[in-house]
């Protein structure tokens, strides 16, 4: 099976082919086209910009994807891209592209849960079998899922008000450093003293998945604000203090929450058991080795996606289609762009989380 996928839910344009076959799922191209240095002035992605944007460019991005793997229309089995959830001008963009070329070659359009594409990106890279613990952490998402097949998900709890890629970047906003944060807080973290200030841990005495990050943004505001009254302004090293600080307790809270998450998946009797993190946040060397230290400790195996499949990209929408495809799925000409789309039916209401 061969397919295009497109992906316009956020500030990424992308386009990718992808072939699964005996051997197993091969990335024949992967474009992405970012969209940072028009958002830049703004502290965030703008809405209008990004859509008007996504429809400037996934022409280009779709033409460039198929000349890289080498491939015209005609050799692929299907299109597939992502119908939400997001930003609804960007998906609309990417949705009436793949109706396009499905309307214009007759090929069968699939439909796609970003978050499905972030959650089966572990099967893309690294072949790993159902059931898998997911945590899927990034810009706009914080969740721990048991993936039980292609758009099988039990959601066991996430974030009740920001993700920790938002916390990062709010931090670095209050410290001063460039956007995005979590690379530029990371890198700072690594010249400081992660207790030299404390920060909260929230919600660890509660004995569920649940997490929560808007606490930690304003303990760090109101110790910058402490620190710039008794000093006059911040050092080189209380920045990095700052930022170590805040880091280790999200790599805390994560570890215990992620031990949490591992103990219901486990008593599944899981014959493989295997975490995977995906999520542009999985890029945090410290996060990765919390997570890696508890997976250890618990007797399961850890994977990461490279960096380049951890962020939007469009490689991850194709393979969800293959999976949809491969299942017989697909969609028509109604096919709809879908600004909220829970991955499992149960409410995120219900559980106490909302994102
Ligand atoms: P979503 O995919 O959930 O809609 P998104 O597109 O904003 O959200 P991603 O592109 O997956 O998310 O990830 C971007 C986020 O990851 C940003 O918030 C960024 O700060 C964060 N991030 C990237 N690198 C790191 C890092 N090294 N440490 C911490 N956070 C990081
Ligand atoms: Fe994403």
């Amino acid at each position: 099976i061969t397919i295009l996928g497109l992906e316009s839910s956020c500030d990424d344009t992308a386009a990718a082919v992808v072939r699964r076959d005996g051997q197993g799922a091969h990335i024949l191209s992967s474009v992405v086209y970012g969209q940072t240095e028009l958002h830049s002035a703004f502290g965030g992605v703008v809405p209008e910009i990004a859509a008007r944007a996504h429809a400037e460019k996934i022409d280009l991005c779709v033409t460039e994807a198929l000349e890289r793997a080498g491939l015209a229309l005609a050799d692929v089995d299907a299109v597939a891209v992502t119908a939400g959830p997001g930003l609804i001008g960007g998906v609309l963009a990417g949705v009436m592209c793949a109706k396009g070329i499905a309307a214009a070659t007759g090929l069968p359009l699939v439909g796609v849960n970003h978050l499905a594409g972030h959650a089966l990106t572990p099967r893309l890279t690294d072949g790993v079998g159902f059931p898998y613990l997911i945590l899927l952490v990034s810009g706009g998402h914080c969740q721990y899922l048991i993936a039980k097949g292609p758009e099988e998900f039990t959601r066991l709890g996430g974030t009740i008000d920001d993700a920790p890629g938002e916390a990062f970047d709010k931090a670095a906003r209050l410290l001063g450093l460039p956007q995005p944060g979590g690379p530029s807080v990371e890198v700072e973290a690594k010249m400081g003293d992660p207790r030299h200030f404390r920060f909260p841990r929230p919600l660890l005495d509660r004995d569920d998945c649940n997490l929560s990050f808007s606490g930690l943004k304003t303990a760090l505001l109101r110790t910058r604000d402490q620190i710039v009254a008794e000093k006059g302004g911040l050092t080189r090293a209380d920045r990095a203090d700052l930022c170590a600080g805040f880091q280790q307790a999200i790599v805390d809270v994560l570890a215990e929450k992620t031990r949490r998450a591992l103990r219901i998946y486990l008593a599944e009797n899981p014959a493989d058991p295997v975490l995977a993190v995906a999520g542009g946040v999985a890029a945090n060397g410290a996060i990765r080795a919390g997570l890696e230290t508890v997976c250890t400790e618990m007797g399961v195996r850890f994977t990461a996606p490279p960096l380049k499949l951890c962020t939007d990209n469009a490689a991850m929408i194709a393979y969800a289609g293959i999976e949809r495809f491969a299942k017989g799925e697909r969609d028509d000409l109604t096919l709809m762009a879908r600004p909220r789309w829970p991955l499992d039916n149960t409410s995120p209401a219900l559980l106490g989380g909302g994102k």
